[in-house]
């Protein structure tokens, strides 16, 4: 237990089943504990998996116990091997690791088979030929009890011949199930003689050929928790009405090891989906450039968009972990983002909507080499060189020709600081044909050198800028919310929420030449515009950066207007 006047010991976090966890030790009922993340690979990780995948690895770790990573592959039809791989790349780039305690439930089909013969032996059990529909029409409603199969009462020796031959492929797809008898008037629909084995004439992504008949999800999770041993099977609200059936299971079998199960709200994110099919649906239809697209929610596409695992894990740590269902801002994911991103990343400039503007005065053919510095909250990265010379760019928006009120940048006749380098003052405006600003003619005080007042004098603005001679050309592309809707799908058509500006690319930014050279993934902070990161579609001559978040923070506003209202 952690000794809370012992400053090298963690902070213990409170939650309700971290509680449960604390009597179960403290009352000697369990020595070590062993909790499971337990994935479906028919879809790739999200940032609610996330929740589940901290909360689980995080406790194991906690309390010196271990976290299984467990495939719950029991649907042959939906399940590939490129999902197996890709969650397990995921939550070790989220930092965790399960050691030689890798499980599939398709590990334990021989003995799940068995347990069925089990409980068929005991009369728990039996084969119904009724087809699917029929068997929906008997189970009843919420208000009315089911109704009994006429198979329900079939001879054991019957059921076993026939579970047997099911397994040996005599029949085709559906044409019977093996159920557990458990209650066809339950007021809890799961307990209404569920399916535990069907018939799948499939190729599985790990058996092969092996099976005909499969177990259901109900069947193989708890049985599976029980033979590995889980002692905390915590799992989403969901699961909370299955309980009873898992009980009953296991209560029904010959299991040494009782998993005790404990349900948590799922996270729910405003402006995004977090349910596999919604994801794969956006995928599939082209909505998104892929399972890593930057604006999901996948792990994938966070981590492309240059999220930290750390600063997702930061996010997790804030979630309550409980059994009320909520919605979670968005807000607080990008404030977790910019507060980690802000100590780490190197600051860089690059101008996105290039304007060019000439130094009259400059020089002609020479060049300034100035210093600019790294990270302002961190003075071991030290700082760099930049060129600059009589031709460079600045942010088309910084500046008006006729400025508006409170617009402090550059208009004609003013004059503002180049971060690191001079003042300048805007002598006169270029335009073409259509009436287009296409270059400014700017002079510059010598004497500013550094962006230093010479005289104490003040200038309101300043900007970053691009010189012309060195800056590198590239493509950069801006993130917004994949969907104008708090809760997407709330009130029509989930895709009729989507927003047509998520993505906007810009074709001719201009970039400090080291950029070029970035690792991608490396969070860097373009000056004044946010958190970028170098994209895997980059090339040599090509760079490409996403912008994983802007630099304006609307967690605190939030927070403020929760509190008002
Ligand atoms: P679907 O959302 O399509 O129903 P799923 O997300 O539940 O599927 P699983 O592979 O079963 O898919 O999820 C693995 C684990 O992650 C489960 O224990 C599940 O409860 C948990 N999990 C899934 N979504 C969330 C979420 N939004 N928040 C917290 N935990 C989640
Ligand atoms: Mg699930």
């Amino acid at each position: 237990m952690n000794d809370k006047s012992d400053p090298a010991a963690p902070e213990e976090i409170r939650d309700y089943i971290r509680d449960i966890i604390r009597d179960d030790l403290a009352a000697g009922r369990r020595d070590v504990i062993v909790t499971r993340f337990p994935p479906e690979p028919n879809g790739y990780l999200h940032i609610g998996h996330a929740k589940s995948v901290c909360l689980n690895f995080g406790i194991g770790i906690e309390f010196g116990g271990r976290c299984h990573m467990r495939f719950d592959d029991t649907n042959p039809v939906k399940e590939e091997h490129e999902y197996i791989d890709a969650i397990q790349e995921d939550v070790r780039w989220l930092g965790f690791d399960w050691g030689e305690h890798l499980y599939f439930a398709s590990d334990h089909f021989e003995r799940l088979y068995q347990w069925a013969e089990h409980l068929i032996n005991s009369g728990d059990a039996y084969i119904d030929d009724l087809s699917p529909d029929e068997i929906r029409e008997h189970r009843g409603t919420l208000t009315e009890p089911g109704k009994n199969s006429p198979y329900r009462e079939r001879p054991i020796e019957e059921n076993l011949d026939l579970f047997r031959r099911m397994r040996a492929g005599e029949f085709p797809n559906g044409a019977r199930v093996l159920r557990a008898k458990v209650d066809m008037a339950s007021g809890n629909m799961n307990m209404r003689d569920p399916v535990i084995y069907r018939i799948l004439h499939a190729n599985h992504p790990r058996t092969g050929d092996a099976w005909c008949i499969y177990p259901t999800y109900d069947f193989a999770h708890g049985q599976s928790d029980a033979i590995e041993g889980v002692t905390h099977s915590i799992c989403t609200l969901e699961f909370e009405d299955h309980r009873p059936l898992y009980d009953w299971l296991i209560a029904h079998l010959p299991v040494d090891m009782v998993p005790l199960q404990y349900e948590f709200s799922r996270l729910n994110l405003t402006y995004t989906v977090l349910s596999k099919r919604r994801l794969i649906q956006l995928v599939q239809e082209n909505h998104v450039r892929g399972w890593d697209d930057p604006r999901l929610p996948t792990l994938r596409g966070l981590r492309r968009r240059g999220i930290p695992a750390a600063a997702i894990r930061d996010f997790v740590s804030r979630l309550a972990i409980s059994k009320s269902d909520g919605t979670v801002e968005i807000a607080l994911l990008e404030h977790c983002v910019r507060e980690l991103l802000n100590k780490t990343a190197e600051r860089r400039m690059a101008v996105l909507k290039p304007l060019k503007v000439v130094i009259e005065n400059w020089p002609e053919g020479e060049t300034d080499e100035l210093e600019a510095i790294n990270n302002p909250n961190d003075e071991s990265a030290g700082t760099r060189r930049i060129n600059f010379s009589g031709e460079i760019f600045i942010e088309r928006d910084d500046f008006m020709e006729e400025p508006a009120k409170k617009f402090f940048r550059l208009a004609p006749g003013r004059e503002v600081r180049l971060r690191y380098a001079y003042f300048i003052t805007c002598r006169e405006v270029i335009k073409n044909d259509a009436g287009e600003v296409i270059e400014l003619r700017c002079t510059y005080d010598p004497e500013s050198r550094g962006g230093q007042s010479p005289d104490g004098r003040k200038v309101k603005g300043t900007l970053h800028w691009a010189s012309a001679a060195d800056s590198v050309a590239a493509e950069v592309r801006l993130y917004n919310h994949l969907f104008n809707s708090e809760n997407p799908g709330a009130e029509d058509d989930v895709l009729n929420d989507l927003n047509p500006d998520s993505l906007q690319v810009l074709e001719n930014c201009l970039i400090e030449p080291s950029l070029a050279s970035a690792t991608p993934g490396e969070a860097i902070q373009f000056e004044r515009q946010g958190y970028f990161c170098l994209d895997a579609d980059s090339t040599p001559e090509r760079p490409v950066f996403n912008r994983t978040i802007s630099l304006r923070d609307d967690w605190a506003r939030i927070q403020k207007q929760k509190q008002k209202s």
